[in-house]
């Protein structure tokens, strides 16, 4: 059984967020970050690609789970899992594995751990990496289309259907957010307190795809948050500044005032109340933690270009951006 307080995970880290100059990149190509036991986040790097995703890996006692597969080849992340998972498999037993109680340890065979590779949506920058799981032993990648995705985990009442998804020792919950793309899931890992919202919540521009699919998505996450006790809301990017209200340019290639990726439940909160606000307003829609982009009109993607566009050559140039006012404290 799950502990009945979730395992705390190790937050404070400073991220990779890209190079100050073109003409010297020093970025690793990812950075891999334990959150718990069992618990991993790696962020590609902003010298490969400006969306810099995260990318989640939850271990049990039977199998994994890892969470997209970024938005570049996907070589490097399969290097990092197998050594990832063959740690795990190595230590599950002794002082690492988060609940060594759980396992069933008769049952324990190595080569029969399975990886299971998802996605929070089927946008590029999260199903790039795919191929290099294709032929792992033991594995599967779960297709992109949103029949495949519902009959994977089992869905018959997509997407409000709150499925389980059994890792050995640790349950996870998975149900449906479309509004930022038709087959967004949530996952939530009652073990750590962990409810990942993939691109539809983050720190960053929230691209709206159904504005009254969003709506219906955000009243149940915040539900679903507040029922299960959720501790952090995790997404794939961070794209706001540590100014409130203020994004990093479209196309970013460093981002050295970046916040936390993780979110607070009352921050969840604030952004469904935020969105009720603006969701049949095309435009873009400033608010402390998200800048909401509703429709994908010329009044969307004009200013975000530019303003993209202007800060690409800034960093060419090695010109610094402005400060800001209005700082977070935390
Ligand atoms: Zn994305």
């Amino acid at each position: 059984m799950p502990p009945s307080q979730p395992v705390p995970l190790d937050t404070d880290v400073r991220w990779i967020h890209g190079s100050a100059s073109p003409r010297r990149l020093t970025d690793p190509p990812l950075q891999v970050h334990r959150l718990a036991p069992g618990t991993v986040l790696i962020r590609q790097s902003k010298d490969l690609t400006f969306e810099a995703p995260f990318v989640l890996l939850l271990l049990g006692g039977r199998r994994a789970l890892l969470l997209d597969t970024g938005a570049v080849d996907g070589t490097t992340l399969r290097e990092v899992v197998d050594g990832v998972l063959a740690d795990w498999l190595s230590a599950r037993t002794g002082p690492d594995a988060y609940d060594p109680d759980a396992y069933d340890l008769a049952a324990y065979d190595p080569a029969a751990y399975e990886l299971v590779v998802a996605h929070t949506h089927a946008h590029g920058d999260h199903v790039a990496g795919d191929a290099a799981f294709a032929d792992r032993p033991a594995t599967t990648v779960v297709g992109h289309d949103l029949g495949a995705v519902r009959d994977f985990f089992g869905f018959t009442d997509w997407p409000a259907q709150v499925v389980p998804f059994e890792l050995g020792g640790r349950t996870l919950e998975v149900f449906g957010i479309p509004g930022h793309h038709a087959t967004s899931i949530a996952v939530h890992d009652p073990t750590t307190g962990l409810l990942h919202t993939g691109d539809t919540v983050y720190p960053g521009r929230i691209y709206v795809e159904d504005p009254e699919a969003l709506l219906d998505t955000l009243d149940r996450l915040v539900a679903f948050a507040e029922d299960r006790g959720v501790r952090h809301v995790l997404g794939c990017h961070v794209e706001m500044t540590r100014t409130l209200g203020r994004d990093h340019p479209l196309g970013s290639r460093y981002q050295p005032d970046e916040p936390s990726p993780f979110m607070t439940v009352a921050q969840l909160r604030a952004v469904r109340e935020a969105f009720r606000t603006v969701a049949h307003r095309p435009g873009i829609h400033r608010f402390d933690d998200v800048v909401f982009c509703v429709g994908n009109g010329p009044r969307v993607q004009v200013p975000l270009l530019a303003r993209g566009l202007l800060e690409r050559a800034r960093w060419q140039l090695g010109l610094r951006s402005r400060r800001r006012s209005r700082r977070r404290t935390d």
